[in-house]
């Protein structure tokens, strides 16, 4: 079921033998079983025993062990791999106050903690030596029906952790899976409690359904199951805007976080740039997020009109670290909108075919030479700078001696 020659995948076998010639049950546990059961490789291998979390560290040695969660009973154990190994000790959860975390955990048996779990296809242990499936919640079943079902009472899982709706539709909207119709009716009774989860949690969730091919349906049952108006306000209020932003979403491609979110934000709303703001704030977006959706929404008309505008209007655009956002976001645009793509072509092919120092030239004068005529800084001075920067590389003047002609006969009339 898995490649055990990856560093971190068998790290985790060496780990569950040592654990079982010691006299205790370890199993591979979560999501590598489900991936590995999906025909898709682990990104991580998660380990999870009845061996009490000091004895783990006793076992491998305190110094190739750290203590990860130690209120949880999480040991990281070092490996071959860049990074250790999480071995948890089969636990149950206890009361949920804050909607997000349990008050206090028990260690239990591996039955407790495959119950604990958020969906069945979550749920299931692998024991890597006998090459058996262990499934005490039905997930076998549900992965085979490609379906994501809330392990236990649905209404009740999701009021102990909130989180688990957002977690819901990640899972189905990126395995192409199906919601549970009972998970789902939960859900919609308590979308609008999805708020009491941090914002940073909320946008980590969001980054990672709307930032691959899943992107389209995620929205869609985000929307469905009424998630979607208290994380992205203003969404669902307009039908025919939302049905337009799937389709966006969807063909960006290839799939990228920043440019979906710019065109659902450009299709949805009616200040683009405050919402973006808002956003940005709420879910906790890097500069670099902030930026390109910015960019992007300030500049995707642009580009998609790039044939019909100066070169000195399209050429700093293009320069912008947040290029490839833009035109992925451009392409999406003119294809759901059935727009000419001339402009967003000459900008590919630019882009591809001309030399760094053509696309962006050093420019023929500079500030230094303007003081160096005996011009003082100001605005007019700024102004001048940029005319003579467009009429370069609109390929009006192609030297410093009728740059500095031009710069003359500028300030002279300012
Ligand atoms: P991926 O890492 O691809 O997002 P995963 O299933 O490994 O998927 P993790 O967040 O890494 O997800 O969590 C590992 C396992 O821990 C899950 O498979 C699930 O069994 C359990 N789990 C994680 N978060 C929760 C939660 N909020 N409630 C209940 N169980 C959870
Ligand atoms: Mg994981």
């Amino acid at each position: 079921m898995f490649d055990f020659a990856p560093a971190a995948a068998a790290d985790a076998l060496a780990i569950i033998r040592r654990l079982q010639a010691a006299g205790f049950v370890a199993y591979l546990a979560g999501g590598c079983v489900r991936d590995g059961l999906l025909g898709r490789q682990p990104k991580d291998f998660d380990v999870a025993t009845d061996a009490a979390p000091e004895t783990v560290r006793e076992l491998f040695g305190r110094r190739n062990t750290l203590a990860f969660g130690v209120s949880f009973g999480v040991i990281g154990v070092r490996g071959s791999a860049a990074t250790p190994t999480e071995v948890a000790t089969f636990r149950s959860d206890g009361t949920y106050s804050d909607g997000r975390r349990p008050d206090h955990v028990r260690f239990g048996s591996a039955e407790e903690d495959a119950l604990r779990r958020d969906f069945t296809i979550n749920g299931l242990f692998h024991d890597p030596v006998r090459d058996v499936v262990i499934d005490f919640v039905g997930g076998r079943a549900d992965l085979a029906n490609r379906l994501v079902r809330a392990i236990g009472d649905p209404r009740q899982r999701i009021a102990e952790d909130k989180l688990r709706m957002l977690r819901a539709v990640r899972f189905a909207a990126t395995l192409g899976f199906t919601l549970d119709y009972q998970t789902a009716a939960s859900i919609r009774r308590s979308a609008a409690e999805v708020t009491v989860t941090s914002g940073e949690r909320i946008g980590a969730e969001l980054r990672r359904m709307l930032g691959n091919r899943g992107a389209s349906l995620a929205l869609e049952l985000l929307a469905d199951t009424h998630l979607l108006e208290p994380i992205w306000p203003g969404t669902e209020r307009n039908a025919e805007a939302l049905k337009r932003a799937i389709r966006l979403a969807g063909a960006v491609q290839p799939p990228e976080f920043k440019a979906i979110v710019a065109v659902v934000i450009a299709a949805t709303s009616s200040d683009p740039a405050a919402t973006a703001a808002d956003l940005a704030e709420r879910w906790k977006w890097s500069g670099d997020e902030r930026d390109a959706v910015r960019h992007t929404l300030r500049y995707l008309d642009t580009v998609v009109a790039a044939d019909r505008l100066a070169w000195s209007v399209v050429q700093p655009v293009l320069m912008s670290p947040h290029r490839s956002s833009l035109l992925q976001a451009a392409e999406s645009w003119a294809l759901v909108h059935d727009l000419p793509t001339a402009g967003i072509e000459l900008c590919r092919q630019r882009l591809a075919s001309w030399p760094a120092e053509r696309l962006d030239p050093p420019p023929l004068v500079t500030g230094k030479t303007l003081i160096d005529l005996g011009f003082r800084p100001g605005p007019a001075f700024k102004r001048t700078l940029a005319t003579i920067r467009d009429a370069q590389l609109d390929g009006e003047i192609d030297s410093e001696v009728e740059a500095t002609a031009w710069v003359k006969r500028l300030l002279d009339e300012a």
